[in-house]
């Protein structure tokens, strides 16, 4: 803990000395302990100046963890920020991202003389966030739907994870597979014995990174030891360090660790102890590895930061690229629908309003900035919409134009 004692600011009353505020002037979520007069350093305190302070976060790079660290919290969200009746914001958010189940006579109507093509995004889309990535498995339901919505639609998962991972968890060789943020595309599988299972691999952008992305996941496993929680996966063509175990602040009876912050407020020189945070310190670890590797970088997914080639590829470019493989690269009647709940999945989502082609739906109980058209609140909900939109393609073709 850092402690930094100046004059107490004449408007402050006699024995404050304990403020809390979530919005600093550097934006961060913090609890500042003022020093009334000048107390010796409390046990586990130390005294530094300011001008020392502010050298410390110089070369700390702390403006830029704080970025990091601030992103971190808008993509994973730790609780309803909302009050028990909504804000005005929620309701607007909800006007113009309405849930798609209430839309989906609308939806259907719009698809109508076009050909739906499914892409699904797999982690809190098809399967609830759990603490272990590991066990982030799908319920028997989904995956029965799912092989349903294939025999209706031509249907793609596109998922950050390894494709042979993702695969494990579907275990349906009739989809299409883009793994890796869509750098690890492969269509169903042939049932020809003659065939062998790498003829259906349809492309693979950044081969050339193979062993760079292997030799930072060493890197980042070692670095990331110290941070309880933290797990980093390796998904072959890119990387994920987890943190949906990482408590975001260290525990009062939790080992603290030194990290200087400061806030100056009220434009008097106040200084104030912190807590740290864990996600700040793992942000920290992530930056020292990637800022050796500038062809690599870095973006934020839900509880996870996903490190990646910077070759122009990404989720929306794997959608364009499907289509393309498909044969609806330049079809009007095409109607291609992204479901996901992540940052990765703007870029699919992006991609289809900028085609005026198809939508996107936002999985999420929160209001998120975002460029899907409609919302969806949890996979349980992905998979009734999955399931109505078999329902329909099931019925007679008659009965389907009249819905
Ligand atoms: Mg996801």
């Amino acid at each position: 803990m850092v402690s930094f004692s100046e004059e107490r600011p004449k408007n402050m009353a006699a024995g404050q000395n304990v403020i809390s505020d979530a919005k600093s002037v550097l934006n961060m979520s913090i609890t500042m302990t003022v020093s009334a007069q000048k107390p010796p350093a409390p046990p586990g305190c130390i005294s530094v100046s300011r001008k020392k302070l502010l050298q410390n976060l110089e070369i700390n790079a702390g403006a830029r963890v704080n970025a990091w660290v601030d992103s971190m919290k808008a993509s994973s969200p730790t609780h309803i920020k909302s009050l028990p009746s909504p804000s005005d914001d929620d309701v607007s958010w909800n006007l113009h991202h309405p849930s798609a189940l209430e839309m989906f006579e609308q939806i259907i109507d719009e698809s109508k003389g076009k050909q739906i093509v499914m892409f699904l995004d797999y982690d809190g889309t098809l399967s609830p966030i759990v603490e272990d990535p590991d066990r982030a498995f799908m319920s028997k339901k989904m995956r029965k739907t799912v092989r349903k919505l294939a025999k209706c639609f031509p249907t793609a998962i596109v998922s950050g994870r390894c494709r042979d991972k993702v695969y494990k968890f579907v275990k349906l060789a009739e989809l299409y597979y883009a793994g890796s943020h869509g750098m690890d595309i492969k269509g169903p599988e042939k049932r020809s014995k003659s065939k062998k299972d790498s003829e259906s691999v349809l492309f693979q952008p950044a081969s050339e990174f193979l062993p760079m992305i292997d030799e930072v996941y060493k890197q980042l496993a070692e670095t990331t030891k110290s941070t309880p929680g933290a797990k980093v996966e390796n998904n072959k063509f890119c990387l994920s360090v987890h943190f949906r175990c990482v408590d975001e602040k260290v525990k009062a009876n939790s080992q603290w660790q030194l990290q200087l912050l400061f806030a100056i407020q009220l434009q008097k020189h106040l200084i104030f102890c912190f807590k740290i945070q864990k996600w700040s310190e793992l942000a920290q670890q992530v930056r020292s590895v990637l800022k050796k590797y500038p062809k690599l970088r870095l973006t934020q997914g839900r509880k996870v930061l996903e490190i990646r080639p910077t070759i122009k590829w990404d989720k929306g470019k794997a959608l364009e690229f499907l289509l393309e493989s498909l044969g609806f690269a330049n079809c009007a009647n095409v109607f291609p629908v992204y479901i996901g709940d992540d940052r990765t999945d703007e870029d699919a989502f992006k991609i289809l309003r900028d085609r005026g082609q198809g939508f996107g739906i936002l999985v999420s109980k929160f209001p998120k900035d975002t460029s899907a058209s409609y919302s969806l609140q949890e996979p349980d909900e992905v998979m009734d919409f999955l399931r109505r939109l078999v329902e329909w393609k099931q019925l007679p073709v008659r009965a389907q134009s009249r819905m």
